[in-house]
């Protein structure tokens, strides 16, 4: 009898390097000499990007194969001791594997979309794979439990994307990656919008290579696993490839930007999105970030773009109080109060902003001078006065439009929609699975 064995991993990499989709790439290998039937892509599941021992990236990875019944303890075997030979060593590493048989129940789904946003603890991970049937690998302190279940629960039937990962042979790791920044240009030129964030256009900053010594070289993030193999052929790069994979992932899709419609469901750590009125004029605090206040319902919240945000402060910075928005987000608690770290912001409807001057003499042209308020104005070059004369009121232009503004591709985290994507969102799209997504 066959049965498909679900496999999730989390937190392998350490903040010095390591990754743990390369972990996955290495267990593609060894897995499909063992003769399983792979039922999907490995999925790399972006999780809650708020989550403060995380680092930015937050993912976890899950691979679902189909084997017979008793070959399944091999499968294990082989993943458990992938995990721990390639586990980087270090006091912050602390890898969690978790195995599911057959259907994901609904339980395991429920935790998947929670992960997305909100900020879930081990003990709720531990007891919904209790009562999942679901088996736990892990030491130390659990805490990639919460990431490895969660991607064993996502099966990405809403939106997705793919990315096409290589990987750096291990004598190259840690030094420059030797990819030819003009092939990039090309690249993005001929692929995009079917791929994306390939660089940054306000900087001209290559974005498919990782900064850091981790193993991989380059990613490159589209709609569709064969334009990724087409855009792989257009890059040339100076240095051996060990290995690479498509995988099949929830980046670019919004997916963990939950919609509020309470102020008090907006809580320390989670991704958040809720329509609110700009009630504080912005301001510039030390180190450039722009700083401003909006009220949610009854609640007044604070809301940054950072500095490394780039032009997109300059939009901020142009709201005044009444103007209606939509605020995307992490949460982020700073001495007792609660700031939005914005990852877009959609302008619904702006307020008028009025400038008030001083009328001109009607007799010799020169500018007024107001007798008190409602009093009217005089002239003290030649003595006209009007008691009914009132200041002059003038609609100034904004600079701004309704709209939707997204800081640059650099600055932006894997799960946030980039521009390009408006449009291309796949809706039961069921996935093309190519023959050729992985060497070796
Ligand atoms: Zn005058």
């Amino acid at each position: 009898m066959d049965v498909v064995l679900h496999v999730g991993i989390d937190d392998t990499d350490s903040l010095l390097g390591g990754c743990t989709t390369y972990v996955a790439a290495v267990l593609v290998e060894k897995l499909a000499k063992l003769n399983v039937e792979f039922q999907d892509y490995p999925a790399l599941i972006r999780l809650n990007p708020n989550i403060p021992w995380k680092t930015r990236g937050n993912g976890a990875v899950a691979l679902r194969v189909k084997t017979r019944v008793e070959h399944t303890d091999k499968i294990k075997c082989e993943v458990l001791r992938t995990v721990e030979s390639l586990s980087q060593p270090g006091e912050d590493v602390d890898p969690a594997v978790v195995f599911l048989s057959g259907a994901i129940p609904n339980e395991v789904k429920r935790f998947s979309k929670m992960a997305l946003y909100d900020f879930l603890n081990v003990d709720f991970a531990l007891k919904t794979a209790g009562e999942c049937g679901v088996e736990v690998f892990a030491s130390k302190s659990l805490k990639g439990v919460v990431g490895a279940l969660a991607a064993v629960g996502e099966e990405l039937q809403d939106d997705y994307t793919y990315e096409l990962l290589t990987y750096r042979t291990d004598n190259y790791r840690g030094m420059p990656r030797m990819v030819s920044a003009e092939s990039v240009f090309l690249m993005d030129k001929v692929t995009s919008p079917t791929t994306f964030n390939n660089l940054d256009p306000e900087t001209k900053r290559i974005l498919i290579t990782p900064r850091g010594p981790d193993p991989v070289l380059y990613g490159i993030r589209g709609e569709d696993p064969t334009v990724l193999l087409e855009a792989m052929k257009i890059v040339n790069i100076y240095e051996p490839i060990e290995r690479w994979v498509i995988f099949r992932t929830n980046q670019g899709t919004d997916a963990h930007l939950k919609w509020m419609e309470n102020p008090k469901d907006v809580k320390p750590y989670r991704a958040v999105a809720f329509k609110a009125v700009v009630c504080g004029k912005p301001h510039v605090i030390p180190g450039g970030h722009v700083i401003f206040k909006v009220a949610f319902k009854n609640e007044v919240f604070d809301c940054a773009a950072y500095e490394p945000t780039g032009g997109f402060r300059e939009t901020v910075k142009k709201l005044i109080p009444g103007d209606v928005v939509e605020i995307y987000g992490g949460v982020r608690p700073l001495n007792g109060a609660m700031t939005i770290n914005l990852e877009k912001i959609r302008v619904v409807s702006l307020a008028k902003e009025v400038k008030y001057f001083n009328p001109k003499c009607p007799k010799c042209n020169s500018t007024m001078k107001s007798m008190g308020h409602d009093k009217g104005f005089k002239c003290e070059k030649c003595g006209f006065k009007d008691s009914n004369m009132r200041k002059l009121e003038f609609e100034t232009s904004r600079g701004i439009e309704p709209g939707l503004y997204i800081p640059p591709p650099r600055a932006q985290r894997h799960l946030t929609k980039p521009f390009s994507r408006y449009g291309l969102e796949k809706k039961n799209v069921e996935c093309k699975f190519i023959d050729f997504w992985h060497v070796p």
